[in-house]
């Protein structure tokens, strides 16, 4: 599957997108990713978009603060910079869009996980962009997913998608760091994800947000195995979305399971997994 023969499409947009500066919201990155979001649209594809960047936006509002990185100025960071996040998204647009912010806590409850399905199919049906954060300014280690990348994986399997795009600031995965090794080659299609790529992963991270390659990988094999194509491709390229838009894969494809896991099962194994632990 890839984006001009989809139906349903979740996006995932990194916080070094959004902030790239760490200084606010800047439009250099978002205008073209708004575009490819209006024209999926105008194609007849329902876009749910999964938008990091709360803590990031929120971080110049807080100059004194600026070498604390303490949990609870993180959480005031994500509350202030949510709403100048969401503000930034709407100007791109001439249609409506709503905000959802979960806790993994809301999705591994059956009801509730069940409640959010239907807000986004309803907000779907009736034309409206839903987008996505996790809810930073309540949530406590025990509730919260922790990166956007998984976060997003979760999103596709509830909103029922068949492609999950995540933009990053690498073109996809390589088979060892590029940044550290010049013959390093880009992945185009990964048809299983086993201990080996998760090991071509290894424990690159981003400088803004908090996901990174290997969060990536969860991500897509939570989504493959719902059925969902899942594809990294480099956010900062205009060149990205031009390919997308053509049927092209201008980054990593992940092919999705031949035989996808059923939802109730898809969410035992995936969403509602990590509950508590046991300590011998
Ligand atoms: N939810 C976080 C935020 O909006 C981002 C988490 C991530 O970077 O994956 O700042």
């Amino acid at each position: 599957m890839n984006i001009s023969n989809s139906r349903r499409i979740v996006i995932k947009i990194g916080s070094a997108l959004i902030a790239p500066d760490q200084d606010g919201c800047r439009a250099r990155y978002l205008l073209t990713i708004a575009q490819f979001i209006v024209r999926c649209r105008s194609m007849g594809k329902e876009v749910v978009l999964v938008s990091s960047g709360s803590v990031a936006a929120g971080a110049h509002l807080f100059p004194e603060d600026a070498k604390n990185s303490s949990v609870v100025l993180k959480k005031a960071m994500a509350a202030a910079g949510q709403t100048e996040m969401m503000a930034t998204w709407d100007r791109f647009f001439d249609f409506p869009s709503a905000q959802i912010l979960l806790t993994h806590g809301d999705l591994r409850d059956l009801e509730r996980y069940n409640s959010i399905r239907e807000t986004i199919f309803t907000l779907l049906e009736h034309g409206i962009l839903p987008i996505i954060n996790e809810n930073d300014a309540v949530t406590t280690d025990e509730l919260k997913v922790g990166d956007n990348d998984n976060l997003s994986a979760m999103v596709a399997a509830a909103a029922d998608a068949d492609v999950l795009l995540m933009c990053s600031d690498v073109d996809g995965l390589y088979d060892k760091n590029p940044n550290l090794h010049d013959d390093a080659q880009l992945i185009p299609q990964v048809p299983d994800i086993s201990e080996e790529i998760y090991a071509m992963a290894g424990c690159a991270t981003s400088q803004v947000g908090t996901g990174g390659m290997k969060t990536k990988i969860e991500a897509a094999e939570k989504a493959t195995s719902h059925g969902i194509s899942t594809y990294i491709v480099n956010g900062f390229k205009e060149s990205t979305f031009e390919q997308l838009l053509a049927g092209n894969n201008p980054g990593t494809v992940f092919l999705p399971y031949d035989e996808p896991m059923h939802s109730v099962q898809h969410w035992m194994t995936h969403t509602a997994s990590e509950q508590g632990e046991i300590i011998v």
